[in-house]
């Protein structure tokens, strides 16, 4: 579904991504672990062409990702991505929040995007707060419209942004229970989180980066049991 080769970007001087190669298979749930600077966001937003590489190549679904114009947005559809921080519309309800780009983007009908995005709610277990303002929902309950509100494109990958580090821990794993769904569901996702639990528990992978590079991966029990390089280890040592 995600196959990026050779990814390199650098912020003026700074050497940000290295050489990094990321395939993720249909249904894969890659979590992305590393020290904060290590360029995790930074990969997730080139996945999705919010940044640009400077050399390297990402392809969605067969697709080489586009630099702009429509391709540009059908990509950006397809790719759902959901950050620290919900960046929900404040001044919409919850609601049209996830109506919004169905109808805009994808051209559906208000009707028909009313009804999926109620059936959406339901499923992040927010149904009965779809009438409300933003502000009026919890934390916890921001992050799981946020996630509404990307499946709303029928999205082929989900990107998670450390969806849970700006939530007050009792918020937490209604969030991740959510994420732990749509992964049952069979989405592909890629997940970056400091969730060392979600991340034994629901990844079929994990990747390690320090450094603009990824370091090491694999699957989450040989990762966090038998870490195989320093870089790792020393990681670890600290998050667990
Ligand atoms: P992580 O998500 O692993 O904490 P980031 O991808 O956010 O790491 O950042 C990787 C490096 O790139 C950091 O050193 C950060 O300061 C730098 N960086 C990220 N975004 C920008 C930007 N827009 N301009 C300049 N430097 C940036
Ligand atoms: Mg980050």
């Amino acid at each position: 579904m995600i196959r990026a080769r050779g990814l390199n970007k650098w912020f003026g001087e700074h050497h940000v991504l290295r050489d990094v190669d990321l395939d993720v298979a249909r249904g894969e749930v890659v979590v992305v672990v590393g020290p904060s600077g290590s360029g995790k966001s930074t990969l997730c937003r080139c996945l999705n062409r919010l940044e640009t590489v400077q050399r390297g190549e990402v392809v969605i679904d067969g697709v080489p990702a586009p630099l702009e114009g429509r391709e540009l947005a059908k990509l950006r559809a397809d790719v759902g991505m959901v950050f620290q921080s919900f960046n929900l519309f404040q001044h919409m309800s919850v609601l049209d929040n996830v109506v919004l780009a169905p109808v805009k983007v994808r051209g559906a009908s208000r009707t028909d995007a009313e009804k999926s995005a109620r059936e959406l709610l339901e499923r992040v277990g927010i149904g009965a707060q779809a009438d409300k303002l933003p502000a009026q929902l919890s934390g916890g309950q921001q992050q799981r419209a946020a996630i509404a509100r990307a499946l709303a494109m029928t999205p082929k990958v989900m990107l998670f942004d450390e969806p849970t580090s700006a939530l007050d821990p009792e918020m937490v794993g209604e969030v991740l229970d959510v994420m732990t769904g749509l992964a049952a569901d069979g989405m592909t996702m890629v997940v970056v989180t400091h969730e060392m639990g979600f991340a034994r528990k629901a990844a079929d992978r994990v990747v390690f980066m320090a450094d603009g590079q990824i370091v090491e991966q694999g699957a989450p029990a040989a990762f966090f049991d038998s870490p195989q390089t320093d870089r790792a280890r020393d990681f670890l040592a600290k998050v667990l």
